[in-house]
């Protein structure tokens, strides 16, 4: 059995004017069927886990070192993310793997070390649209799960987001059969490495132009989980109709 996710990516966007938005989502989501995870900038994160404090809905961070602590100018560890009240962290966005250089092998050091503080690591993983029309998608998707996922995991310690990383704030959206191909293809590698036992019960959400207009189509594809969104997830009117949508499907 699969928890279903809706999880909010603000990337580098909030600061405590956001606080309304959510206060919004608590009041609308007092006892959502689904989890609801918002995972805002690390300068908001301690404010937005006091603010729903009580709620279902929990926080995360958007990234983390792969050390506990030391000289490490401008990061943060797994611990301090705990700390701050984030019971998530994702790892591997794109945007990440871009701007900053980072390879499977530091996404996989990353994960391993927030499983190890208790954290449950959303693991981003994706194709560019040059890899696509090269017809490599499912390889590249293998290698990235292969290298970046560490290999002592339980189901309720990672996520798996299938992002493309054209479909990323583009307004381009994958075909329900595009994202059924790539979700069951990483439904069949997590069972092949995990097990049955620990490889159905990953979420698997897909993450790219995800709207309340178009929440419910991608949600009735096979192996889609949840989702995690980013443009619309940073206001209340926008991400709860995804929220919704996914309760309903
Ligand atoms: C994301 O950043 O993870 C994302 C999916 O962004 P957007 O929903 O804006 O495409």
């Amino acid at each position: 059995m699969v928890r279903k996710l809706a999880a909010g990516n603000w990337k580098m966007n909030g600061t405590g004017a956001s606080l309304p938005e959510v206060e919004a989502l608590k009041a609308a989501l007092s006892e959502p069927s689904v989890d609801v995870l918002i995972c805002p900038p690390a300068t908001m994160l301690s404010r937005l886990s006091d603010a729903l404090d009580g709620s279902a809905i929990v926080t995360g961070g958007q990234d983390c070192h792969a050390a506990g602590s030391g000289a490490h100018t401008g990061d943060i560890s797994a611990d301090m993310l705990r700390d701050a009240g984030a019971t998530h962290v994702i790892l591997g966005h794109s945007e990440r793997r871009t701007d900053h250089g980072e390879s499977d092998a530091d996404v996989r050091a990353k994960a391993k070390s927030a499983i190890a503080a208790g954290l449950r690591a959303v693991i981003c993983v994706g194709e560019t649209l040059g890899e696509r029309e090269a017809a490599n998608t499912l390889s590249i998707i293998g290698g990235q799960l292969a290298g970046s996922v560490p290999d002592l995991v339980t189901a309720d310690r990672l996520v798996i987001a299938y992002e493309p990383v054209w479909a990323i704030g583009t307004g381009k959206v994958p075909t329900t059969d595009q994202i059924g191909e790539v979700h069951d293809f990483i439904r069949a590698e997590l069972e092949k490495r995990f097990g049955s036992g620990v490889g159905r019960s990953v979420p698997i959400l897909y993450g790219g132009s995800v709207k309340g207009s178009n929440a419910a189509k991608i949600f009735a594809v096979s192996n889609v989980n949840g989702a995690l969104v980013g443009g619309a997830s940073l206001k209340a009117a926008d991400f709860l109709p995804i929220v919704e949508a996914l309760q309903a499907s």
